[in-house]
């Protein structure tokens, strides 16, 4: 086989579950018993670049590994035992950005299918308890199967709609993490980089497209201000598979000119280098936006909220 020259094809991430081995065995595993070759970890444009049998560490994130884009793991022993999870780089930062540490007490609000949900967990050690709702029953039935695969113990799927639980509840008042992925356009998504350069040809200024990003932004800022009001809440990532401001960082800046309790975590992956929009928020450098065609991951954003005073009790 070739190498791997098409610039516009996004490796293939693979994200190591650490309830099931450890990165240091499964690098091992691909050594010695598939015959690949271990190369040292690279960032951006370098990715392009990818000889077949080789594989790297991820440059930012410990727990993933990547791989030549057409690596087929449909059939390996790792994924099938639940080891491998296949996952953009882009769609970790969440878990990275929230990292409860194990014992935490976490919802996650629009949890299914359960990647990000199964991603905690394991960043937790299975220790702790993780609600995870979905509005979808079937959605969250494959968030059952999925986490179920990967050895997930701590998570609790509740059938729910988030925006309808009462923060109030004494079943909720440990939580001290919220992980929202609320629905968004999607627009970010795409495995083809020439995909992103259509997308982005995409009219905006379409009145039906404008309507559609208003209302999905409306509910994202609902997910976070109904997070807000868990007593003792002290971190909230907000992550979209979007690359549409809109969705993004004008939701994080309406979220925030609605509280005095909350502010922008500069703990949001800060060795990325790609960040807000210029201007579009306050201190937009700590919030962390992805560019496909030069990050080769897919298309995302992700930010962190975290209480000012997080001793002071907010019971009221
Ligand atoms: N975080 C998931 C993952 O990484 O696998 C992906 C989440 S997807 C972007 C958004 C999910 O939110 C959908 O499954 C949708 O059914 C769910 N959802 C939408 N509105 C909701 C609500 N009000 N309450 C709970 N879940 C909701």
């Amino acid at each position: 086989p070739e190498e791997i020259k098409n610039p516009f094809i996004l490796p293939r991430y693979v994200r190591v579950n650490l309830l099931k081995s450890t990165v240091d065995k499964v690098v091992n595993y691909f050594q010695k018993n598939d015959g690949y070759t271990l190369l040292p970890a690279v960032e951006g444009k370098e990715l392009a670049h990818f000889k077949p049998k080789t594989f790297r560490k991820d440059f930012h994130l410990h727990d993933l590994l990547v791989f030549p884009s057409n690596t087929d793991f449909h059939d390996h022993p790792l994924y099938i035992d639940g080891t491998l999870i296949l996952q953009d780089k882009a769609s970790c930062f969440p878990a990275h950005v929230l990292s409860p540490p194990p014992g935490s007490v976490v919802i996650d609000g629009c949890a299914a299918p359960g990647n990000k949900t199964s991603h905690v967990a394991s960043l937790m050690g299975n220790k702790g308890h993780i609600f995870a709702f979905d509005l979808d029953k079937r959605r969250l039935g494959l968030l059952k199967r999925l986490t179920t695969k990967a050895g997930c113990t701590c998570i609790e799927p509740i059938n729910e709609n988030f925006l309808e639980t009462d923060p109030n509840d004494p079943k909720y008042a440990n939580v001290e993490y919220i992980l929202l992925d609320p629905s968004c356009s999607g627009s970010g998504i795409v495995s083809r980089l020439d995909q992103i350069l259509n997308q982005k040809s995409q009219d905006t200024s379409n009145k039906l497209v404008q309507e559609r990003l208003k209302s999905l932004s409306d509910f994202q800022l609902s997910t976070i201000q109904h997070a807000f009001k868990f007593p003792n809440v002290k971190r909230i990532s907000y992550s979209t598979c979007s690359i549409h401001q809109i969705e993004n960082e004008d939701v994080v800046r309406r979220a925030l000119e609605s509280t005095k309790e909350f502010k922008l975590s500069a703990h949001c992956i800060p060795q990325w280098k790609r960040r807000g929009l210029d201007g579009s928020v306050e201190n937009a450098n700590y919030v962390a936006r992805t560019l496909p065609e030069e990050d080769y991951v897919i298309g995302f954003f992700v930010s962190c909220f975290e209480r000012i005073n997080p001793n002071e009790n907010n019971n009221k």
